[in-house]
């Protein structure tokens, strides 16, 4: 028998501001990505400069970016498709299947950093990407509408039960953004999927190196700023590489359609602004005290525990509730037959995931120093996509679990922050 929920073939809610929302931010977004790094290279690096440093129009566009963008993702996508690593299943979509998706993304940024370090070792000159980042961003912005664009027409040709349930209102602004397709697919190439985890991220890697590079062109050597910069970052994307079968079971794979809010954050909103302080540190060079240092360190490191251990017992538990290191586990029971973790990590806060990745933001930000906000445009950014977030599953959980969800918020109190949020 087909689940009830295969019967439902969209949902009435409208998020992120509804049709309005839908349409002033695919504009006011990808013009955000330029203004941030324009202001970003210039010597004041002001967000509050009047009138702002805008780059001219002529500087926003390189051939070579075009070449540099279909190379790059002519060359993740052949390395998505080596058959390395092992294949995995995703959640039981409505119709009952389950899609089966390649695990090798680790084994992509393996290669993909050992044909940098080749680059590099035949004198690739890849501080290049500081002059050319302008342009690799306005390449980035139009593939992520194009995509969607390609993406929203060729749903109407797909299934009904592979449709997602927020975004097909029938309204054509709203469903772009949102996305009208659950998983859309060319054969076995999982667009969606493909997007989340390897252009955008490993491309957040390559173009913070060649800050880095930029900086040892300028002055020398790469400063102990830069090179935490970059450490933490690429840890960061590391991890979640090394963990890609946990992107399975996220919101974006499992809820969200792919539209224009995936196509554009994944390929151009990621690379280009989660590393505004590597490009910053180029201009704006930075001291850091080795005990500044050990301090952000320190932070990074709990940051990082907290996140990793917070998501590996959630993934663990939901993988196998009868493994060992959760079964001392307390937890509730759901109308759903799904339990909920209600001591460890997820007994401590609602979402201690999201914790941990807040004390990271602030731990790459540190390095910059204090006399500018631009660098902490991550951070802030970050607190408020997560509160958005954690605000977006708490209604899909009552949704799901109801009374059950109102005891666990009982028991657990905050959300993020302990005694605080
Ligand atoms: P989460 O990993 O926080 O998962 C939320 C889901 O977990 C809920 O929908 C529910 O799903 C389950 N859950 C919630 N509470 C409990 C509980 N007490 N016991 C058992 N299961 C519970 O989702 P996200 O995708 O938002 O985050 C994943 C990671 O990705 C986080 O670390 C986040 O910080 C990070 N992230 C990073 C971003 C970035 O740009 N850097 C952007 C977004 C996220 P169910 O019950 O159905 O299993």
């Amino acid at each position: 028998m087909k689940p009830n929920k295969y019967k439902q073939s969209h949902s009435t809610e409208r998020e992120f501001g509804g049709a309005l929302g839908a349409t002033c931010i695919p504009v006011f977004l990808p013009l955000t990505v330029l203004y941030l790094l324009s202001v970003c290279r210039s010597p004041a690096a002001s967000v509050l400069q009047w009138p702002p440093p805008l780059t001219p129009a002529a500087q926003l566009w390189d051939p070579l970016a075009v070449v540099l963008v279909a190379g790059w993702i002519t060359l993740q996508s052949f390395l998505y498709l080596l058959p390395v690593g092992k294949v995995s299943e995703g959640l039981v979509l409505r119709d009952g299947s389950r899609l089966k998706y390649p695990i090798n993304g680790f084994h992509s940024l393996c290669i993909t950093v050992a044909l940098l370090l080749l680059c590099l070792g035949l004198g690739m000159p890849l501080g290049y990407l500081f002059e050319l980042v302008l342009p690799l961003a306005v390449c980035a912005i139009a593939l992520s509408y194009l995509l969607s664009m390609y993406l929203y027409i060729r749903s109407f040709w797909a299934p009904k039960y592979a449709l997602s349930l927020g975004g097909n209102t029938g309204n054509p602004l709203y469903d772009f953004f949102m996305g009208r397709e659950l998983n859309p697919r060319i054969g076995d190439f999982d667009l969606k999927y493909f997007c989340e985890l390897r252009p955008g991220l490993l491309g957040w890697v390559v173009i913070n190196l060649g800050m880095l590079m930029k900086e040892v062109e300028l002055r020398g050597s790469p400063s102990l700023a830069m090179l935490l910069v970059n450490g933490f970052q690429l840890l960061y994307v590391t991890d979640a590489l090394w963990n890609e079968e946990a992107v399975l079971t996220t919101m974006d794979i499992v809820h969200d359609g792919f539209g224009f809010m995936l196509a554009f954050g994944d390929l151009a909103w990621v690379p280009l602004t989660y590393g505004l302080q590597a490009m910053f540190l180029v201009v704006h060079p930075q001291p850091l005290s080795t005990l500044g240092a050990a301090g952000i360190i320190l932070l990074n490191g709990i940051g990082y525990y907290i996140f990793r251990r917070s998501n590996s017992q959630k993934n663990q538990f939901r993988r196998d509730p009868t493994h060992k290191s959760v079964t001392h586990l307390e937890t509730i029971a759901t109308a759903t037959g799904k339990r909920l973790l209600v001591s460890g990590w997820w007994g401590f806060v609602r979402h201690p995931n999201y914790l941990g990745d807040l004390l990271m933001a602030l731990a790459w930000s540190l390095p910059c120093g204090m006399s500018h906000i631009l660098p902490y445009f991550y951070v802030i950014y970050f607190t408020i996509l997560l509160i958005h977030r954690e605000a977006r599953d708490e209604k899909q959980c009552r949704a799901k679990y109801g009374l059950a969800w109102d005891t666990y918020c009982k028991r657990v109190p905050y959300r993020i922050i302990p005694y605080i949020y």
